[in-house]
């Protein structure tokens, strides 16, 4: 096994992968910004590197102080965590050819698999069902845009091929702004992306969002974890996750997580993914995927008793699987809310001091987060402060557990998103479980405070 691994991330991810390299007896090597020098995970890696000042372009997206620390510290390898370099392409090349392993699937698979035009098709010749729309890019030409709306069937999304974090996307009912739309999201790609190439899927009505948490290893062997239900969003944006799916067959879910895990040898890929898919009347609609570790993979982790991380650094490592499908017994139900520093109801972000922690436990939960009582939340990054992850043997008693959970938790100091949480926890529709992707919107523009 590797005896020191670089980890190139932040926040409750990087504790996340340093808990999992301790429990390993692997060496972990943190690389930080300025403004994460109190981090507890700095105080406690056995070997910690400051690669920059606060802005994450000088600090955890600059690749040369990345690979310049593992090849200091004598890493062998790099775990990129989630967000941040975690699915450039270009960066995993240049983590191979300076001869570290990357923790990850190969370059090719990430930029296959980042460009969603790419991916869709790379999908439809591995026989992953997809949305119905454009044959891959959309052309200038205004009217033959408006000819595959036409065969689509409005309503219509315009997304981009280099969109990511529910960004570049917009949805069209008319073919009157259906050329000004193009235009206006071909030119935001540009601007946000790098990349102008936008296309068009039919714009689902009320699907849900459920994806299959995959692993595979570089022997050609795959299994898939099941599914998550992440339907509960906010501007595309997950807000809580569990597993499995309420109300969905799980004949249906076995059948679409065989084609994942096909689609994996097929391909190639290796490590941990998920495929992301919208769900409506029976039907899975794959809409992107994602070649790294995922916020919401505890809840996996708990109905799995798979440890999703340690699972990554021993494929990457070069071993076989340590299971096979028939192994995999799915068990119980977790739920995960994502505690966000910010505004309850108007999402405006609160950074700053946290002057008093104190974080839930008992029977059943779980707990990823790097902060403490007297961390400082930098304005710099991501929002998401930590997870409050609850197992139950039946959905209600995990209900229950989240419940009771969110009502210890105390944060001072700054806002967070947890009344939220409390009150969708007592939500009838919600209890009731299969909510939609656009159902948390709407019950926001009833419940304004
Ligand atoms: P990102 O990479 O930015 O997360 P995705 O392609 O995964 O983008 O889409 C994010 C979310 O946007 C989905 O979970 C869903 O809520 C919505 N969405 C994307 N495509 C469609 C579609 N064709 N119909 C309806 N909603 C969509």
């Amino acid at each position: 096994m590797f005896k020191k691994i670089l980890i190139a991330n932040r926040g409750e991810i990087a504790l996340r992968i340093q808990r999992a390299c301790k429990e390993m007896g692997i060496k972990a090597v943190m690389v930080y910004s300025e403004a994460d020098r109190e981090a507890k995970y700095v105080k406690l890696a056995d070997e910690a590197v400051c690669i920059g000042p606060a802005p994450s372009a000088q600090s955890y997206l600059n690749m040369p102080a990345i690979i310049a620390t593992a090849e200091v510290t004598d890493a062998e390898a790099i775990h990129p965590g989630y967000g941040f370099l975690s699915e450039n392409a270009d960066f995993a090349e240049r983590v191979e050819k300076s001869g570290f392993k990357f923790i990850g699937p190969t370059p090719e698979s990430i930029r296959t698999m980042g460009d969603k035009v790419s991916a869709k098709q790379a999908m439809i010749r591995a026989g992953v069902p997809c949305v119905p729309g454009s044959e891959g890019e959309l052309p200038d030409d205004a009217a033959q845009i408006k000819r595959i709306a036409k065969t689509v069937g409005y309503p219509v999304i315009i997304k981009a091929a280099g969109g990511g974090g529910g960004r570049g996307m917009r949805v069209v009912h008319t073919e009157a702004a259906l050329v000004n739309a193009v235009a206006m999201t071909k030119a935001e790609a540009g601007a946000a992306f790098g990349n102008p190439a936008v296309y068009m899927e039919k714009f689902l009505q009320n699907p849900r969002h459920i994806e299959i948490q995959i692993l595979a290893d570089q022997h050609r062997n795959a299994v898939y974890l099941g599914e998550r239900d992440c339907s509960m969003q906010r501007r595309h944006q997950k807000v809580i996750e569990e597993a499995p799916a309420p109300g969905i067959a799980r004949k249906l879910i076995e059948r679409i997580g065989e084609r994942c895990a096909a689609a994996c040898k097929k391909i190639g890929y290796r490590g941990a993914g998920t495929f992301e898919f919208l769900y409506e009347n029976g039907e899975f609609y794959f809409i992107e995927m994602n070649t790294r570790v995922q916020v919401e993979h505890p809840v996996t982790e708990w109905i799995s008793g798979i440890d999703i991380v340690k699972t990554q650094i021993q494929v990457a490592y070069g071993e076989k699987l340590p299971f096979t499908q028939r192994q995999i017994v799915l068990k119980g139900h977790a739920i995960e809310v994502r505690i966000n520093a910010e505004d309850p109801y108007k999402f405006t972000p609160s950074p700053g001091r946290i002057s008093l922690w104190h974080a839930p436990g008992g029977p059943g939960v779980r707990v990823d987060s790097h902060v403490y009582t007297n961390y400082f939340v930098p304005p710099n990054y991501d929002s998401m402060i930590g997870k409050i992850i609850v197992y139950g043997d039946t959905r209600e008693q995990a209900l229950a557990r989240m419940r009771t959970a969110l009502s210890e938790t105390v944060v001072e100091g700054i806002s967070t998103n947890i009344p939220l949480h409390r009150d969708l926890m007592v939500d009838a529709k919600f209890v009731q479980g299969g909510t939609n992707i656009h159902y948390l919107e709407e019950w926001l523009k009833t419940h304004k405070r």
